[in-house]
């Protein structure tokens, strides 16, 4: 082999910081505080200098060494930006935890994951309150605040952030080592079974944040502001804080406040360009917008993603406020970042119509990941856009085990990662999922692809949230239900919802049943949870006749 002549340099994750702080040192970084609700700026350069105070923090009093866990129970903010950065730039590994979970499942992780500190908002002093007797590995708890608003607890006596940040120099070398290293760890929902731990590497994330980057991904350059309120306890937040880095962007964290009125509040005052989230977050802005005749003109560009984007919400934002909707799909494994939907050249000159069709499967996959969906039997199906079957994926971000062992039935032999979501790809690449392979309503041995059930149910005027889950049926193996959240002050009937879908999907989907719920039953990453309706209707009788 001829080599090349080119630096052998490591992909570092503080690289990025350092970028950004150098080049880019006066860009904004906007956070909300989740300790007084106050807008909190600085600029990237200052973001690098406390980056490196709380290096030497965890380095001098927390004595972190190399590949230690330190976890995060956080919104997004600037503190928990600096952790990302000082946490894995000084060679240790950010564990971030969703606070969503249920208490004894974070203590779980918490222990899983050897952590040896956690740093946590003052809003989650409860539940740190609760949990802290039972992480043993725990040294100890850092409260991301200053000393005038540190909360009152019972069980932890908090070390205060300010206090450590101000005590420390602000001079560091960052360190240089193999870029395979680990740097964060992020736990899936665990909607079943315990929680799986994806373990990044540098080198992983600073791949992902350059693909994050380009045009048709996000698309962000040094003239965007954006802002994640995909929280950074769900994948990294789906990557936005490094590739903001790359970029050199003005950076907008909401904190806790995540409700309409504060969403628009920010984007309007920040000038936001660039907004990512999952579904639910767009349904409550939508809602507010709706009420207050507010605007978010600045928005060009929504990334969806997490679950699929309903087609209502998707008219409503392109056609009542003019922004340009993506929607994406990834996983906790992938980084997350696996296909997002940008329209092509060659689609210019379709209707409205058609390109909203095409914005609506999950996306186009990016570069980096590759892709296969496989029958049960796995032979890998066509591209043609309509042969449905597991997708599979492999690349650079993708893990190829889980932290600590567990989940090797995920991996094929040929060294491909089972996603557990089924679907089919074009010759384009573009994605569709049509469902999670434990979702899919099987029916006298047809599929009906609960995803699109319930999105022509979510456009029915009175359903603000829909679930179409597979209940035992005698006669045909299994059959839907779809469970339903009115919208406030209406009260749709299971005939009026069935009228309207008997002219949007194939008779046979028509749900046997539909049940009204007041509230949907969401898990800590904003999806309806499945399983737990699949309790709530356990040995559900379909009227047969
Ligand atoms: P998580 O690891 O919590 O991000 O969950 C990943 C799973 O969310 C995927 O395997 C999909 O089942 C689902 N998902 C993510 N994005 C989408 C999307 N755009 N449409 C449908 N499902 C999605």
């Amino acid at each position: 082999m001829l080599r090349g002549q080119m630096m052998d340099r490591p992909l570092m994750i503080s690289g990025l910081l350092t970028h950004a702080g150098t080049n880019h040192g006066s860009r904004e970084i906007v956070s909300r505080l989740p300790e007084t609700g106050a807008i909190h700026r600085y600029g990237w350069k200052d973001c690098l200098t406390r980056s490196q105070r709380l290096a030497n923090v965890l380095e001098g009093p927390l004595k972190v060494h190399e590949g230690d866990r330190i976890s995060t129970i956080a919104w997004n903010t600037h503190r928990h930006l600096e952790l990302y950065y000082a946490i894995s730039g000084a060679g240790a590994v950010i564990h971030t935890v969703n606070p969503r979970l249920d208490p004894k499942q974070i203590a779980w992780m918490l222990d899983h994951a050897k952590a040896r500190h956690v740093f946590f908002d003052t809003t989650f002093a409860p539940l740190v309150d609760a949990i802290a007797k039972a992480c043993k590995t725990v040294k100890n708890f850092i409260v991301m605040t200053d000393e005038a608003h540190a909360p009152q607890m019972s069980n932890v006596k908090p070390l205060i952030y300010e206090d450590l940040l101000a005590k420390a120099s602000p001079d560091y070398d960052w360190p240089e080592f193999d870029e395979n290293a680990a740097a964060g760890l992020c736990y899936t929902s665990g909607t079943t079974g315990d929680p799986k731990g994806a373990l990044y590497s540098h080198r992983s994330t600073v791949l992902h944040a350059l693909m994050a980057c380009s045009m048709d991904t996000i698309g962000v350059g040094s003239r965007g502001v954006i802002m994640p309120v995909v929280p950074m306890f769900h994948v990294n937040a789906w990557g936005v804080p490094y590739a903001a880095a790359v970029a050199g962007s003005k950076l907008v964290m909401p904190g806790a406040q995540l409700d309409g009125k504060s969403l628009q509040e920010l984007i309007e005052g920040e000038a936001v360009t660039h907004v990512l989230g999952v579904p639910t977050v767009w349904l409550g802005l939508l809602q507010y917008l709706r009420e207050s005749g507010k605007r978010i003109d600045s928005v060009e560009n929504v990334l969806m993603g997490g679950s699929a984007m309903p087609e209502a919400l998707l008219r409503a934002y392109e056609g009542e406020y003019g922004v340009d909707m993506q929607q994406g799909w990834g996983m906790t494994e992938m980084s997350p970042l696996g296909t997002v939907g940008k329209l092509l050249p060659k689609h210019e000159g379709l209707s409205a119509d058609e390109k909203i069709a095409i914005k609506l499967k999950q996306g186009r996959l990016v570069w980096g990941v590759e892709m296969r969906a496989v029958d049960d039997g796995g032979n890998v199906l066509p591209r043609d856009g309509k042969s449905s079957g597991h997708i599979q994926v492999r690349g650079p971000w993708i893990i190829s085990s889980y932290f600590r062992g567990a989940g090797e039935e995920a991996f094929t032999d040929d060294g491909w990662f089972r996603t557990g979501d089924v679907g089919h790809l074009d010759e384009d690449g573009y994605m569709t999922i049509t469902d999670r392979s434990k979702d899919v309503i099987k029916t006298g041995g047809e599929w009906i692809s609960s995803i699109d059930l319930e999105n022509a149910a979510m456009g029915h005027p009175d359903v603000a949230m829909a679930a179409a889950v597979g209940m035992p049926h005698p006669k045909w193996q299994e059959r839907p239900l779809l469970v339903v959240q009115p919208k406030p002050n209406t009260s749709p009937t299971p005939d009026s919802i069935r009228a309207y879908l008997a002219e949007r999907v194939p008779k046979w989907w028509l749900p046997d049943a539909v049940e009204f719920i007041e509230q949907m039953p969401l898990g800590a990453t904003g999806k309806i949870l499945k399983t737990r309706l699949r309790e709530v209707y356990a040995g559900y009788a379909f009227e047969t006749e």
